[in-house]
């Protein structure tokens, strides 16, 4: 095993595509350790600085004690929490759904709702630029996928257009794309899905916390039109701007009994702990009550994009991913080294998470970041790109 692993390994490493874990010694707000050093983090999806939050810590600690540090068995067995409950009212409220249903990650909620929904005589139509958790539950469904363009709606007209299934069709898409930072066009997407009785699944993973009046995503941003909403399961996570951890499924209440009984990712695994589901909880009560945090994030987005757009190419953001394209896997890894050098933890983002040529650094931009350290990384990448 260890000669023919070491033989698959050497491969990737050829490639350019070898990851190795980082470890972080300690974490302080933006600011987290590696190897003795303290570095400014733009590669958190953290994005209202919400998972170092004392409320947060203080509810996920007094659920802990409340309920345990576990909650011992799946959902459908002995592990269904008030807490639970009450999240997924919480999330419903927020979302102006009439439920949701909690999922142990969004991964989890991709592979187990996308399933669920989606069958043998199906045809799913997904965006070409689509996270890999999604692309898995397409797979795992049987339905039949086909691509489109990313983000081109002639494209997925005539693929809508083409499709005859006996079942239904899918249309899937992230609200805001996780490597590009770029929001799907939910409003034209929606009519065509209107014109051609298609459901929508919207992955709102980067869009919650981030874009709508109260956070609540696309769909808040966007004012959709209650009509489509009889069309639209919208996901989410909990573990990206509102800093605990878990994903929900939100729509009909007819949706959610359906997910109980059929999602094998929901039934078949431990619910989430209680103190997870207190974070996620409180973390809704702040953004519900005070936008504060969304507006020092987009002054934060504001800033670093007036900064950056005079040195190097960037698009206007349209949240708070700002995509920075290198190119090639070990110029993209060479660049994040030599920020890192500088004080600045940027990830390199290399295939297969993005089409091959495109390597590039993904900064991300946090409420929690200060103006001298937006400044100092803009500065850097400019001496670095130009
Ligand atoms: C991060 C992410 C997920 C997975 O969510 P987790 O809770 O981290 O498992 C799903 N979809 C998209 C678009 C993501 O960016």
């Amino acid at each position: 095993m260890k000669s023919e692993l070491a033989g698959a390994l050497k491969r990737i490493s050829s490639q350019g595509r070898y990851r190795c874990l980082q470890e972080i010694e300690a974490v302080r707000g933006p600011i987290i350790q590696i190897d003795g050093r303290e570095l400014v983090n733009f590669s958190s999806n953290d994005y209202l600085g919400l998972a170092t939050h004392p409320k947060l810590i203080e509810a996920a600690q007094a659920a802990t004690a409340e309920w345990g540090a576990g909650s011992g068995a799946s959902r459908l067995i002995s592990g269904n929490l008030e807490i639970h409950e009450a999240l997924e009212r919480d999330i419903a409220n927020w979302k102006r759904t009439e439920s949701s249903l909690l999922f142990n990650s969004g991964y989890h909620a991709n592979i187990g709702a996308i399933p669920a929904l989606a069958g043998e005589g199906d045809v799913i139509l997904s965006d070409a630029l689509n996270h890999a958790s999604l692309i898995d539950g397409c797979r795992l469904s049987r339905a039949e996928t086909r691509v489109f363009a990313h983000n081109d709606m002639d494209a997925l007209e005539s693929l809508l257009k083409a499709a005859q299934p006996q079942g239904r069709r899918f249309i899937v898409t992230e609200a805001v794309f996780s490597m590009d930072g770029d929001r799907a066009p939910l409003n034209d997407m929606l009519a065509l899905a209107d014109r051609y009785d298609a459901w929508v699944y919207l992955d709102e993973a980067h869009a919650v916390g981030v874009l709508g009046k109260t956070g609540a995503g696309l769909v808040e941003e966007f004012g959709i039109a209650a009509k489509f909403c009889n069309r639209l399961i919208q996901m989410g996570t909990l573990g990206k701007a509102l800093g605990s951890f878990g994903a929900y499924v939100a729509g009909p209440s007819e949706l959610r009994e359906f997910l109980v009984n059929t999602a094998r990712s929901f039934i078949f695994t431990t619910a989430l702990p209680a103190g997870v589901a207190a974070a996620a909880r409180r973390a809704i009560e702040i953004l519900r009550a005070d936008p504060e945090p969304q507006h020092r994030l987009w002054e934060n987005i504001r800033y670093f994009y007036q900064l950056a757009r005079a040195s190097f190419p960037i698009g206007e953001p349209q949240s708070a991913i700002i995509p920075i394209v290198i190119g090639g896997e070990s110029e993209a890894v060479r660049a994040s080294l030599r920020l890192r050098e500088a004080g600045y933890f940027i990830q390199a983002i290399r295939p297969p998470t993005v089409p091959a040529g495109t390597s590039r650094l993904r900064l991300t931009l946090s409420a929690g970041h200060q103006k001298n350290d937006i400044e100092g990384v803009a500065r850097t990448l400019k001496r670095y790109l130009q």
